[in-house]
């Protein structure tokens, strides 16, 4: 599987992945999920949004839902989603192999666009099927190139309908399967490890407002040029995060007209923030900002923020990570929280009993080509993800 999945999407200069949603790439990855579910009989079932899941129909009652994401951020690295979506084939393959059967159906999902690559906001498929993002709100999200998200789905040849359909209904419990984006594990020693918890994290965007003029002949004390109040925001912000052990990163600008002679009129820079808790979000955000309008102020521009979107604290459910993570040879798996969103975060705040395993990810690098993990953590991550839909979806398994 991971043979197949490899060549789709990567770029032949960095050797990272450009899997967008509802682009070539990752509808050939698609396509690729559809056929593994054929190959193992699992009846597919897909909602309006571009989301699908793959049923083994056996057992009765709710089902036990696993899966991943495959859609990539630009320049990704080969393990964030598709790791979690392979070892869900290979986890069903094992059972099978074991001879066990399910009391309950088990599904195998992919969701789209989790990245929020294309349309600026993660978790848009989940995000959709659960209800936490209206759909004429989502109806409204274009891509860079200013196509509507129902545009580019039909042009991939979906019918969208846009909103909570019935694909969730029967759905028990969800486990996703994950590379760890971090290095908790490396430093733990630990191939496997379970999620406690998802910090707060929000996107803002951050309008800096100035006056375009010639580079060579404006004195520098004339200029207002936000590049500079946008840089000196940006410094301010690594510091504040810094000192507190939280995150602040502009990872996203534009300027106006982007030319090397000029005086910016105009720069777009967007924060990713996050925090342990709720309110230290807000506090870390409102800091910035105010830091960015002080320099404005120095340097007469103009910023405005807006959060563009902003997900509380995820806790999962803790007596499932518990049953998860404890009773196994090697001894428990360490319950770690997680600074990275997920569509498990999505599906928890929706009120499902949520778990998360992670596989420890040697680098700690991830979003980037450099994301790793050894084969035999892979395999360990099969077993641990095989072991877990045993337990929720075996003799005894309770809701
Ligand atoms: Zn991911």
């Amino acid at each position: 599987m991971w043979r197949d999945l490899d060549p789709i999407g990567r770029s032949a200069s960095s050797g990272g992945y450009f899997r967008q949603p509802f682009g070539s790439a990752e509808r050939e990855c698609h396509a690729w999920f559809l056929e593994q579910c054929a190959a193992r009989g699992l009846e597919v079932e897909s909602d309006g949004n571009g989301n699908t899941i793959g049923w083994w129909r056996t057992g009765e009652g709710q089902g036990v839902l696993t899966g991943s994401h495959l859609d990539s951020v630009l320049d990704g690295g080969a393990y964030d989603g598709p790791l979690g979506v392979v070892s869900s084939f290979a986890a069903i393959d094992l059972l099978r192999d074991r001879g066990f059967v399910p009391q309950r159906p088990l599904g195998v999902g992919a969701f789209v666009e989790e990245e929020g690559s294309r349309f600026g906001l993660a978790c848009l498929g989940s995000r959709l099927m659960t209800g936490a993002i209206s759909p004429a709100a989502a109806q409204e999200l274009r891509d860079r190139d200013g196509v509507p998200l129902p545009d580019a789905m039909a042009a991939s040849g979906l019918d969208p309908s846009l909103g909570p359909g019935r694909l969730l209904e029967g759905v028990g419990v969800f486990v996703e399967l994950h590379v760890e984006q971090g290095r908790d594990l490396v430093d733990r020693g630990a191939a496997i490890g379970v999620a406690s918890e998802i910090w707060p994290h929000g996107r803002y965007r951050f309008d800096f407002t100035g006056e375009a003029n010639h580079a060579g002949t404006t004195r520098m004390e004339d200029r207002h040029d936000p590049m500079l109040t946008y840089a000196m925001t940006a410094m301010a912000a690594n510091e504040q995060a810094r000192a507190s052990g939280e995150r602040a990163t502009f990872g996203r600008i534009e300027a106006v007209p982007n030319g090397t002679n000029a005086v910016p009129s105009r720069v777009t820079a967007w924060l990713d923030a996050r925090c342990a808790t709720d309110d230290s979000l807000e506090k870390l955000v409102t800091e910035i900002g105010r830091m960015g309008h002080d320099r404005a102020g120095r340097d007469g521009t103009g910023l405005s923020v807006t959060a563009e979107s902003v997900s509380a604290r995820v806790g999962f459910d803790p007596d499932l990570a518990g049953r998860l993570a404890d009773g196994h040879d090697g001894g428990a798996w360490p319950i770690i929280p997680t600074q990275a969103g997920h569509d498990a975060g999505i599906l928890s705040a929706a009120g499902i009993p949520t778990a998360m395993l992670f596989v420890r990810n040697p680098t700690g690098v991830s979003h980037s080509p450099a994301e790793a993990a050894e084969t035999a953590d892979c395999l360990a991550g099969v077993e641990a993800l095989a072991t877990s839909l045993e337990r929720l979806a075996g003799e005894g398994a309770t809701e």
